[in-house]
């Protein structure tokens, strides 16, 4: 995972704007007084004399985690409430680790469109204890990006709020904590029973929990017991419901991405969600097989032709008059003569004498 939270390369920093500036932006746009705005800022550890032109989406960030008002999040797109329900709604439960949480502003984006789902539906999103931790652990650590440090430090209260809406649930996993080993063993178990999401940036991660998913779904289902009566009445066997593990990750503008793992190449990657198993053949392989089989195709087409060539011309060499066809024809020719011949002088001696 700490791969995710790598001090990115340093690009040329933006020019510095002026406290008198961007205060009057951000208390109009969030309704807060330049005090209430400058303490909020203060309190992330932003110097608030030095901010640069690039840092305003976090400032709003900032703010829109202080106030739990995530409303300037949501997708424009008014058809995408529909299309997230859609890939969400048949989940039990649906974790998020932590990676997704502070990666860049996707997790506001993703929170703000599935709340009107969540309450719709009953459900609520996971968010391990032990994951808190580890943000807690992120936003005093030094060797960390600054922002990193910062959107570690306003989630959880924005995240504590979401659990007292009801639209977040904080879990427990016990004392082994999220390492992958526990987590893959926490889901294997979890998945037999539940229909799982899990929301991690961990491409590792994501590719077990896509191959354990489908030796579980492999794996040939074991009907229920059935009583005496049953069985003497000859009763259907029922077989207990077939669930399903699905791993996305997160992406810019809190879009799902589905990981699938190719059975051809083995390699992992990313794409829509869609109801079906994880492991299917990447585009490039789809594409491998098509050439393959056009290629095959083409082969068994010459090799038709040839073997058509070769039985017209057995044909033809059989149908072909040869020497010995010739010999064997006029000696067949010569020995009706000389029978016709015979037969012709024994009639005539027959009739003289
Ligand atoms: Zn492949």
């Amino acid at each position: 995972m700490a791969r995710f939270f790598r001090r990115p390369v340093r690009t040329p920093k933006a020019p510095v704007i002026a406290p008198g500036d961007y205060l009057g932006v951000l208390s109009e746009e969030f309704h807060l007084s330049k005090d209430a705005v400058l303490t909020a800022i203060r309190a992330v550890g932003i110097d608030t004399e030095h901010v640069r032109e690039d840092q305003m989406d976090l400032l709003r960030e900032v703010l829109s985690c202080k106030t739990h008002n995530l409303d300037r999040y949501k997708s424009k797109d008014p058809g995408y409430e529909d299309v997230l329900d859609g890939e969400v709604r048949s989940f039990n439960e649906i974790y998020v680790d932590t990676a997704p949480i502070i990666q860049m502003d996707w997790f506001l984006h993703f929170v703000a469109d599935m709340e009107p789902i969540l309450k719709r539906r009953k459900k609520k999103l996971l968010i391990l204890e032990k994951t808190m931790e580890e943000l807690h652990g992120l936003k005093d650590n030094p060797e960390k990006d600054k922002e990193v440090r910062i959107r570690a430090t306003i989630r959880p209260d924005l995240i504590r709020s979401l659990a007292k809406q009801g639209l977040v649930r904080i879990g427990d996993t016990g004392s082994e904590g999220i390492a992958d080993d526990h987590l893959v063993k926490l889901f294997s178990r979890i998945g037999m029973n539940e229909d799982v999401l899990l929301i991690t940036q961990d491409r590792g991660l994501s590719e077990r929990i896509v191959k354990l998913a489908h030796e579980q779904q492999s794996v040939q289902r074991q009907p229920y017991p059935q009583t005496f009566w049953e069985k003497l009445m000859h009763k259907e066997l029922r077989y207990p419901a077939r669930h399903t593990m699905v791993v996305c990750k997160l992406t810019e503008g809190g879009i799902l991405r589905r990981c699938y793992v190719c059975p051809d190449c083995g390699e992992s990657y990313y794409d829509q969600v869609s109801d079906c198993d994880g492991v299917v053949p990447c585009s490039k392989c789809i594409m491998d097989h098509k050439v393959r089989g056009e290629q095959e195709m083409d082969a068994l087409k010459k090799k038709q032709e040839a073997e058509a060539l070769k039985a017209q011309r057995e044909a033809y060499l059989k149908s072909r008059p040869t020497v010995e066809k010739v010999i064997q024809r006029r000696k067949r020719q010569a020995a009706f003569l000389t029978l016709a011949i015979g037969i012709v002088v024994i009639i005539i001696l027959c009739i003289v004498l």
